[in-house]
């Protein structure tokens, strides 16, 4: 059932983006630069090779493996001061110049940045911040930065990343997260102390779960480590205990249609409709997210407007979903305006897109 003429939320409508990594979110082409800025030997001399390696494609094997495959070069290339300073000027200036972002929360794991140990963490972490002030200086947004633990990473690293993030916050650093592939080492309750007290620091706390992994540990992290979100938490959606819990707690779920049918975690938009069919009689929160819009090659406009052209949400739904993207920013004074008077940036010209 295809409804081409669904309304679209306007371009002045700002937006925050809650759910974006940062090796998969920079343009191939600034990629491709900062490269060669840094004398990186790369397995091509082909640009549109090298866009091939980093991206997505429909003709791309679609599993979840594969596609934590791509972070491999982004990942290397964004592996310095100065390559981490670009990175986030170029995305959330792009962001906001594209889809009119105002508010864009990028993650990042700054330990799988320093060259193993080579580079400097705090090196790091201040080029980071450096990019976001640059980016901030040029146009009216409010961005943050959340520092990714790694399942695969031993405690002692993860407890590492935590504390840098607290030590930072002042300076932008807005929350921590947990990512990676399932890992049997893994286990929600060792990290309990610690997500309390980066919480006791004022961190937003959000975990990637309900992905690939097996549902009942979206229990078993709401349980420990008491989120205020959670990346992806798809499969909730197939056990009723988990969507009380997500309720009662007001959990928001930062939903990535198009990441989740990349990875293969959802089949299809058939699935994805039924699973927001949950998701409105559950009356459960969520936010529209990319993942990675450039390695994805989606922008979160494009996924409210698939899922609207599709009859999957309605109009007043990505409305909503825009709002509570806004409301459940761990950026601090992003929710103080209220969504009537939130002004939109000035510009005359608002539906064309800019790189
Ligand atoms: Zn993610």
């Amino acid at each position: 059932m295809l409804l081409p003429m669904a309304r679209q939320l306007p371009r002045r409508m700002p937006l925050a983006e809650l759910h974006c990594h940062l090796g998969s979110a920079v343009t191939p082409a600034v990629m491709w630069g900062i490269a060669h800025e840094q004398g990186i030997k790369l397995p091509t001399k082909d640009y549109w090779q090298f866009r091939q390696m980093i991206t997505a494609s429909p003709t791309r094997d679609h599993s979840f493996d594969g596609y934590l495959g791509l972070f491999h070069w982004t990942e290397l290339i964004q592996s310095s001061p100065l390559a981490m300073e670009r990175s986030v000027y170029e995305v959330i200036g792009g962001a906001y110049r594209k889809n009119n972002i105002t508010t864009m929360e990028l993650r990042f794991n700054p330990m799988k940045r320093n060259r193993n140990g080579e580079q400097d963490l705090d090196h790091i972490i201040a080029a980071s911040l450096r990019g976001m002030d640059r980016a901030m200086l040029e146009y009216p947004i409010r961005p943050g930065l959340i520092f990714c633990l790694d399942r695969a990473f031993p405690f002692d690293l993860n407890e590492i990343v935590v504390e840098k993030a607290i030590a930072w916050r002042d300076r932008g650093i807005v929350g921590i997260d947990i990512a990676g592939p399932e890992s049997a080492t893994f286990h929600p309750a060792d990290y309990s102390e610690l997500f309390r007290r980066a919480r006791q620091f004022g961190l937003g706390l959000t975990v990637h779960v309900g992905e690939a992994g097996p549902v009942e540990e979206v229990a078993e992290v709401i349980e420990a480590l008491e989120p205020d979100r959670i990346g992806h938490g798809v499969k909730s959606a197939y056990d009723p205990r988990t969507m009380g819990m997500l309720r009662e707690r007001g959990i928001v779920l930062e939903v990535c249609p198009t990441s989740n049918l990349q990875t293969g975690v959802v089949s299809n938009w058939e699935e994805f409709r039924w699973i927001f069919e949950q998701f409105r009689s559950n009356e459960i929160r969520y936010a529209i997210s990319t993942d990675g819009p450039e390695m994805l090659r989606t922008y979160i406009r494009d996924e409210l407007a698939t899922l609207g052209r599709l009859g999957i949400l309605s109009y007043e739904e990505q409305v909503r979903a825009a709002e509570t993207s806004l409301e459940a920013s761990f950026v601090p004074k992003v929710n103080d305006v209220a969504a009537a008077v939130r002004q939109p940036a000035h510009r005359r010209e608002v539906e064309r897109e800019e790189a």
